[in-house]
């Protein structure tokens, strides 16, 4: 009789045995159907044998298996089943994590069928102004008189779906399956549209990758903003494409504008698809089919693009790799950008990360030799690089955070037709709300933490948790009407600024003005359209965005970014510094870029300005080798939450003594905790952290896996929210 072991996608770091029925033959990495409890459930074989650590006759048959082959490559299955003992996750939940939603729910790996609207004849000999009573309908005849129509088409069309049903109920309109028949995209593939001639240090840096294009290689592109890192991607594309191999193209999540997506469909005659969140999950299966098959020549996509499986992989790109959303914070905490240089390495392809401002995990990967360095160091075309300067606050004036002097440049940037960019990474009205009488602060109870006024919306919301109630008339601890908005954000910006501009047309981009769908696009559209036009952002704006006519980028109020608790802080502000400075002067017009602060000889200040991200990350890297943080040590953290402020810490009190009292345990290894965590209480549960830390990343895996068995075994493991975090990007 043979086993089969299961995985299922449950949080539990152990898989299940079932038996497997006469002349059936074990596929691993196959779905099967397996009895669970009085249900059925889905899993995944991971592998069979002869035993079981259970009695055979306790096993169950499992009922059957859904796929006939394995839903991963050899190279996919080996990084998961490598993930799943690095981030110490649970096999199952990490397998069914890297598969489209659709394939969790047990159905087949197959493109559905797809339905096109089209005209009858009845409808084709119809006379348009027939339907003039009817102007939805009409439109839509009038296009299906043209064309046939599929869903997407009609979105982009913005014809409504009732109209083509009212068109269908007077038969002038019918769905008919569409025949997909996948074509070839090698053939006849071809480079088109403008390519640009690449200056030498483009030139250096794809001679370069090209040059090891058929096998992995680990490329870091340290490119200043506006050198043209994009072209570099597209030129290497060429190569790969033309010899009929796929890319994967990995953005951060607020970087995949429509700009960047339109400059890979221009360049190539292949089919480019895009993984974004605006899909649903049978778009999200199709993609997962075409590039499987190797119908689609690119995938572009965010953090979970990474699982896409390729007939043909031929190269990964990471763009902008230094940013955060590549690590996803909930359930597995993996890092797509790390995973996918591993996935390099397994499908023996070249990967190419893109920033121009590199983690400092990465600079050090170089320094270690694991990762090479290209420096593309010019900006490209005709652009130079912006002037930097500070505005000291101190004792200044200020009319809703503007200093009189940036609002002299202001003058002096639009007066000459061009853009501005004023960058506050504060969303809404005011980030306070105060009484005036008694000093009382509107609160968010479920998270300790002020709330944010939202006046259009007449709402105070916490940032935080989603909380929202409407703005109260009186104070609560005193009754009195006098309470008042203190601090700025973008809304009363975008409220003060035509007071200063009659004539300037504003245009705010944050969460609230872009959060339904093509209202970013809309945005976008207008400011390429416009001449002189002030532009108010929070980090949306920040990064990927190229506008040519923006030449002078302030940034109004970032003094908080100076002072925290969180050794990453400072990466992470001289990332957003040099990422939205980077905003200004990108094509030929001259840039400028204005720092408001209250501490201009603040040395972090200092060294960015004067000497730039570089120097900043060598002086960064010293610190952190001197004060033994990471990348020259290795984290962990254990997090636990509660709603008494107690279990947590109880909880992560005993993990601490069972690593204490671990033999691997060494002198190397520091526990820090438990302590509450930097923002210590959200939607009303208590957050607590447990600090791992070694000087080798081996020892400390050793350490904590052998741990594992006894923490999972503490009377309270099943009754908390906790989870393991490796390689924390947040504190
Ligand atoms: P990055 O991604 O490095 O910020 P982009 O790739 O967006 O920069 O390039 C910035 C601008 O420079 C774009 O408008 C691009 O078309 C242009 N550009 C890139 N390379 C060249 C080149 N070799 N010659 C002229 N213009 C270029
Ligand atoms: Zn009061
Ligand atoms: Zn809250």
């Amino acid at each position: 009789m043979a086993v089969v072991h299961v995985a299922l996608p449950i949080h539990l770091a152990r898989t299940f045995d079932y038996l497997l029925p006469e002349g059936v033959s074990p596929i691993i990495g196959a779905r099967v159907s397996v009895p669970w409890g009085k249900r059925q459930a889905i899993g995944m074989v991971i592998g069979h044998s002869q035993q079981s650590e259970l009695p055979l006759e306790k096993l169950k048959p499992i009922h059957h298996f859904i796929d006939q082959n394995s839903l991963f490559s050899d190279a996919l299955w080996r990084i998961l089943r490598w993930a799943s003992d690095y981030y110490h996750h649970p096999l199952g939940e990490v397998l069914f994590h890297a598969l489209p939603v659709v394939l969790r729910q047990g159905k087949l790996p197959e493109i559905s069928q797809k339905w096109l609207w089209v005209a009858t004849e009845q409808g084709q000999a119809t006379q348009l102004h027939e339907l003039k009573r009817a102007p939805k309908q009409q439109q839509a005849l009038a296009a299906l008189q043209q064309q046939t129509l599929s869903r997407e088409k009609m979105d982009s069309l913005q014809i409504s779906g009732q109209a083509l049903q009212a068109l269908r109920a007077k038969g002038l309109v019918e769905l008919q399956p569409q025949t997909v028949t996948a074509v070839d995209w090698r053939p006849c593939f071809a480079v088109q549209g403008e390519r640009l001639r690449l200056n030498s240090e483009q030139a250096t840096a794809v001679g370069a990758i090209r040059s090891e294009d058929d096998r992995f290689a680990a490329w870091v592109l340290a490119g200043i903003t506006g050198s043209g890192k994009t072209e570099v991607y597209l030129t290497v594309l060429e190569n790969i494409l033309s010899c009929g191999k796929q890319a994967l193209v990995l953005v951060p999540e607020i970087g995949l504008t429509p700009q960047t997506i339109a400059r890979f469909r221009q360049r190539f005659s292949a089919p480019v698809d895009v993984l974004h969140s605006a899909l649903n999950d049978s778009e999200r299966l199709a993609v997962w089919c075409r590039a499987r098959s190797g119908e689609t020549a690119i995938v572009i996509g965010t953090r979970s693009a990474l699982f896409t499986p390729f007939a043909r992989l031929g190269v990964i790109i990471v763009d902008e790799e230094h940013d955060s959303s590549y690590k996803q914070q909930e359930g597995w905490r993996y890092h797509a950008r790390d995973l996918a240089v591993m996935r390099a390495r397994e499908e023996a392809v070249p990967i190419v990360l893109g920033s121009a401002t590199p983690a400092l995990e990465t600079l050090h990967n170089v320094a270690l030799g694991k990762y090479r360095q290209l420096n593309l160091t010019q900006r490209a075309g005709n652009a130079k690089p912006p002037q930097q300067s500070l505005i000291d606050l101190k004792g200044q004036p200020l009319k809703a955070g503007l200093s009189a002097a940036l609002l002299s440049r202001m003058r002096h940037h639009l007066e000459q037709g061009n853009q501005v960019l004023l960058f506050l990474n504060r969303r809404g009205y005011a980030p306070a709300l105060l009484c005036h009488e008694c000093g009382w602060i509107a609160e968010c109870r479920h998270c300790d933490h002020y709330f944010t006024l939202h006046q259009q919306q007449r709402q105070l919301r916490c940032h935080h948790c989603d909380n929202q109630r409407p703005v109260p008339q009186q104070c609560q601890q005193c009754g009195s009407t006098h309470l008042v908005a203190v601090g700025v954000g973008t809304e009363q910006l975008a409220d003060v600024l035509p007071e200063q501009f009659p004539t300037i047309a504003i245009t705010r981009i944050d969460r609230d003005t872009t959060s339904r769908k093509g209202q970013l696009e809309q945005h976008l559209a207008e400011i390429g359209r416009d001449g002189a036009r002030i532009l108010i952002g929070t980090q949306m704006l920040a990064k990927g965005h190229h506008f040519p006519n923006v030449t002078l980028v302030a940034l109004l109020d970032v003094d908080a970014a100076l002072f925290s608790a969180d050794f990453r802080t400072a990466e992470r502000f001289a990332q957003l510094y040099t990422q939205v400075s980077g905003r200004a002067g990108r094509a030929g017009k001259p840039g400028e870029v204005l720092l408001q602060t209250h501490h201009p000889e603040h040395p972090l200040l200092q060294i960015l300005l004067q000497q730039g991200y570089h120097a900043f990350a060598q002086q960064a890297l010293l610190e952190r080798r001197s004060t033994l943080l990471p990348p020259y040590t290795s984290h962990i953290i254990l997090r636990a939450e509660d709603r008494d402020n107690q279990q947590a810490a109880d909880f992560l009190r005993h993990c601490r003594q069972q690593l204490e009292s671990n033999p691997l345990s060494d002198q190397a290894l520091w526990l820090m905790g438990p302590v509450p965590a930097l923002q210590s209480k959200r939607s009303g549960r208590f957050r607590w952290q447990l600090v791992l830390q070694h000087s080798s990343r081996r020892q400390l895996q050793q350490l904590l896996k052998t741990s594992l068995p006894a923490i999972e075994a503490l009377p309270k493991t099943h009754q908390l929210k906790w989870a393991i975090d490796v390689d924390p990007l947040e504190n």
